[in-house]
């Protein structure tokens, strides 16, 4: 059965709600909170209530809208109730009741962030309800990403960008929301303003490597500024603008042509699990748009193995050349990763 817009569209109004819920919180209520979930990390991850109060909003969607389809998604019940004293969940129960207009249970909460969990189905959905949290809780920008797999493949994406059009580009309105489905507006990739509600299909720039437009993290933990900017100096494009920032964003800049290459270069002393839920949007995004991406070894990311990503960084370019300056960038990210293991 193909996806229809119907079908899509509480999923797209979801989206648009966890939107406001998070700029709300962002705005005015703003706490860290630790998980301790991986004893392999140096550093807890944070999450915010805006992390729970987004999940919570996209789960109870899920289960009106598609309650048979399995959900990969990074927040859960169990740690909701374990990391959220009372004062904190009152304040995002009535935070929700603004947003959703109803008031919602304990119980509710906790059901709808399990949502699809554990349900293996042909169509897997991926949550990640704030990409970004540590973006997030710096007041920059941060994406709700939700992915859609099909027979493990990423093919369908939203992404809500609340700043999107701000810093790389000169977009005067603020905040985007992309989709992307095989089955919906015959597969080119949308954007709709969140401000003005305008449409616009997104496609790759076809800049070469002299007008290169380069995105990295801001975070030193995520990836290695270091091993990028070798990469740059030898891939010829050190002399290439690069800006920095949080969240899968990044892969929304390429995919609309306002970056054409966004590197993803772990440190050497990273012992970082990647999960489907960081990745699946970005990739459906980018690559309906014409863009390539692969991993530092040129394979392509697998999202076949449940919520674990077996594949180590990301290379997301605009495709440029039929994909020679890609092919010629992941040479020289094997030249760089070979000195450091030398
Ligand atoms: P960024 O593109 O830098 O904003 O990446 C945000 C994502 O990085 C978050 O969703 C985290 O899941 C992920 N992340 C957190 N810590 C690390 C780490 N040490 N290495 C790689 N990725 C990380
Ligand atoms: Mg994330």
């Amino acid at each position: 059965m193909p996806l229809t817009n119907a079908q899509l569209a509480p999923i797209m109004q979801a989206t648009r709600q966890a939107i406001d819920l998070t700029q709300r919180v962002q705005a005015n209520y703003l706490t860290r909170l630790d998980k301790e979930d991986d004893p392999a990390q140096t550093s807890p991850e944070p999450v915010t209530i805006a992390d729970y109060g987004a999940q919570i909003i996209l789960g109870r969607a899920f289960e009106a809208h598609f309650p048979q389809d399995g959900i990969l998604s990074e927040e859960s019940g169990d740690q909701f109730l374990a990391l959220v004293d009372t004062a904190q969940q009152t304040l995002i129960f009535d935070l929700l009741a603004e947003v959703l207009g109803e008031r919602i249970t304990q119980a509710q909460a906790v059901s709808w962030l399990n949502q699809g969990k554990g349900a293996m189905t042909s169509r897997m959905w991926t949550i990640d309800p704030i990409d970004g949290t540590k973006g997030f809780l710096g007041r920059r920008h941060y994406a709700i990403g939700i992915g859609i797999l099909e027979e493990g493949m990423p093919v369908g994406a939203l992404m809500g960008c609340p700043y999107y059009g701000e810093a790389v580009t000169d977009e005067r309105s603020r905040g985007a929301l992309f989709v992307v489905h095989p089955d919906l507006y015959e597969g080119v990739p949308q954007a709709f303003s969140l401000t003005d509600g305008h449409q616009r299909s997104l496609r790759v720039s076809a800049r070469g490597a002299e007008a290169y437009r380069i995105v990295q993290s801001v975070e030193k933990a995520h990836a290695s500024k270091g091993r990028i900017a070798r990469v740059r100096e030898r891939a010829g494009l050190g002399d290439a603008r690069l800006y920095e920032m949080d969240s899968m964003e990044k892969c929304a800049l390429v995919a609309s042509g306002d970056a054409d290459l966004y590197l993803r270069i772990p440190r050497t002393d990273s012992a970082w699990d990647n999960r489907v839920w960081d990745y699946a949007p970005g990739v459906a995004l980018v690559q309906s748009a014409g863009g390539i991406v692969t991993d530092l070894d040129g394979n392509a990311l697998d999202f076949s193995q449940g919520e674990h990503l077996p594949n180590q960084g990301m290379v997301v370019s605009n495709g440029v050349g039929g994909g020679a300056l890609h092919g010629s960038i992941l040479q020289a990210i094997a030249d760089v990763l070979g000195e450091d293991d030398a």
